[in-house]
């Protein structure tokens, strides 16, 4: 039986969700375009769209919202938010942005341009149009066991060391703009990056001169799989974990709607106080963000930000945390049902092409069971396939993707266990009758970047 981590904290306000029949939602999903970020928020029963901004803040993070200091330069929220970046990250330049993608703006045009080339382990989507709106091209170096969604190994995140260095050599150092860890590897399926690939991977940096950025929008959920998976760092502490994991790398940029919790807000770090990409970063944000002591941020939410990034670094937290995507795992385990597993941090991604095997990529199974999981019970969920990924920025011909996954990304703090075995349910439910679903979508619009955000589709008949 599937064992369910209580929560280590208490409710003290709730949120009115409403309900809808299945025919409503059959009708809002068609208004939609068969689109599920274009559905408004309070359509939606079970919102696992994303786990970005999407968490619940502690009584802390809200009386700290109240002292938030709203002073445009110098700000005693700024001061704090850059002492607890220091403390936790042990960098020494901290900027505030808005968000994560802020942060990729923010820098990469400082260390890529056209005919440059940026490898990760794999790049989130945002990060990817960065490289790419910088001039660059973006390269994916995934481990291969990270490509079979039934392979239970312990860090499926991990960089192919080998292959990178061929890539360097293959395209060149010096084209080489910059490498990116991302952490965890959150297009792989929230999987981890173990301590050992990230000290390789910064010896390769180092070996050809190439600047080493770390993705950190999860670097809490990361240090707690390492912690427990990795010999070599069982008796840390979480927040030894992540202080060695970022003493490999020379910058990060990170999303804190994530393992910040907070629900607005970013961060770039620098590790060298002598670096001079700290002069153009602060150019870079006070174009884009505003002075570089708040970044685009208000003192409140600097404020509830420094807070978040010691809370989202608790063990027990954490345990309570992974616990939940540990669980509904548990329970599709025993539903055969299957997703990328071991589970990763942030939620589950279920295998859609397996549930879907007559589907074809460029049908997108991903989007199928995304919405098939709206009309069933009300619940949000997001394809991370080839719907995702979109098309070759030089043929434009639709890309096929590693995985056609639909990803159930768990808010922090939100949900109880009686939302998850809902969602658990519906899941069983949409696989007994997946045969009847014969085809999937077509888009019938979309934009150049970023399409899946924006793009309209329609089932094929
Ligand atoms: C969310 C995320 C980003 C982008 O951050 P935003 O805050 O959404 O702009 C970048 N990289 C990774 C790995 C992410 O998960």
């Amino acid at each position: 039986m599937a064992k369910y981590i209580a929560e280590p904290f208490r409710i003290k306000a709730v949120e009115t969700i409403k309900m809808t029949t299945r025919d409503e939602r059959e009708k809002l999903i068609k208004e939609a375009k068969y689109n599920l970020f274009n559905l408004k928020g309070e359509d939606v029963y079970i919102d696992l769209l994303t786990d970005s901004g999407t968490g619940a803040m502690s009584v802390e993070q809200w009386a700290g919202v109240m002292k938030g200091d709203e002073a445009y330069a110098g700000a005693s929220s700024y001061y704090k938010l850059r002492d607890a970046g220091i403390d936790v990250f042990g960098y020494d330049y901290i900027q505030p942005v808005h968000q994560g993608r802020a942060a990729e703006k923010v820098l990469f045009p400082l260390l890529l341009n056209e005919g440059k080339y940026a490898i990760s382990n794999m790049f989130f989507d945002t990060t990817r149009a960065h490289v790419e709106l910088a001039g660059a091209r973006a390269i994916d170096c995934v481990v291969e066991e990270a490509k079979n969604p039934t392979i239970r190994s312990p860090f499926k995140g991990n960089m192919d060391v080998e292959k990178l260095e061929k890539l360097i050599n293959e395209y060149g150092p010096e084209k080489i703009g910059v490498v990116v860890m991302t952490i965890t590897n959150n297009s792989a399926g929230g999987q981890p990056v173990s301590m050992k690939n990230m000290r390789e991977v910064s010896e390769v940096c180092k070996k050809y001169n190439i600047p080493l950025n770390i993705d950190a929008a999860r670097y809490a959920e990361n240090a707690y799989f390492v912690k427990k998976r990795e010999e070599e760092c069982k008796h840390m502490s979480i927040q030894e974990i992540v202080k060695q994991m970022f003493s490999y790398a020379d910058t990060f940029t990170m999303s804190a709607k994530k393992d910040a919790i907070v629900n607005m807000g970013g961060l770039i770090g620098v590790k060298d106080a002598d670096s001079p990409l700290i002069l153009k970063i602060k150019a870079n944000c006070i174009s884009y963000e505003g002075f570089y002591t708040y970044g685009g941020l208000s003192g409140r939410d600097l404020e509830a930000l420094a807070i978040g990034i010691y809370e989202g670094i608790d063990e027990s937290y954490l345990a309570y945390r992974i616990g939940q995507s540990e669980y509904i795992a548990d329970r599709l385990d025993e539903a055969g049902i299957s997703y990328q597993a071991p589970v990763g941090g942030h939620g589950v991604f279920v295998d859609a092409q397996a549930m879907f095997p007559h589907i074809p990529y460029y049908e997108f199974p991903g989007q199928v069971l995304a919405v098939e999981l709206y009309k069933e019970a009300g619940i949000r969920t997001c394809d991370i396939g080839s719907y995702m990924l979109g098309n070759d920025p030089d043929t434009k011909e639709q890309l096929k993707a590693d995985f056609e996954f639909t990803r159930l990304a768990i808010p922090r703090r939100v949900y109880t266990q009686a939302h998850l075995d809902n969602v658990v349910d519906a899941l069983i439910a949409i696989k007994e009758r997946a045969h009847e679903i014969k085809r999937g979508y077509r888009i019938t619009w979309e934009p150049p970047i970023l399409r899946h955000f924006q793009a309209h589709l329609e089932p094929i008949e």
